[in-house]
């Protein structure tokens, strides 16, 4: 697999994921990744991304309670 920016090799390796929903901004340490040696880019693969939607889908429900808090 190469890089989509630079063309380089990707290495196995680990990446933060950053995302950010109307209620909050969440980041996820040293998720599996392939990262780039040269521009440092990130790549996740698809059943690591779907895995990250099902923790923020969980999130978002939960987050949900706080609004009912009065
Ligand atoms: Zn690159």
């Amino acid at each position: 697999m190469n890089c989509c920016h630079c063309r380089s090799g990707l290495n196995r390796g680990t990446a933060d994921y950053t995302g950010s929903r109307g209620g909050y901004l969440i980041v996820l340490r040293d998720v599996p990744a392939w990262t780039c040696p040269q521009c440092g880019e990130a790549l996740f693969e698809e059943s690591v991304v779907e895995r990250i939607q099902e923790v923020l889908a969980h999130i978002d429900e939960q987050a949900g309670r706080l609004r009912d808090v009065a």
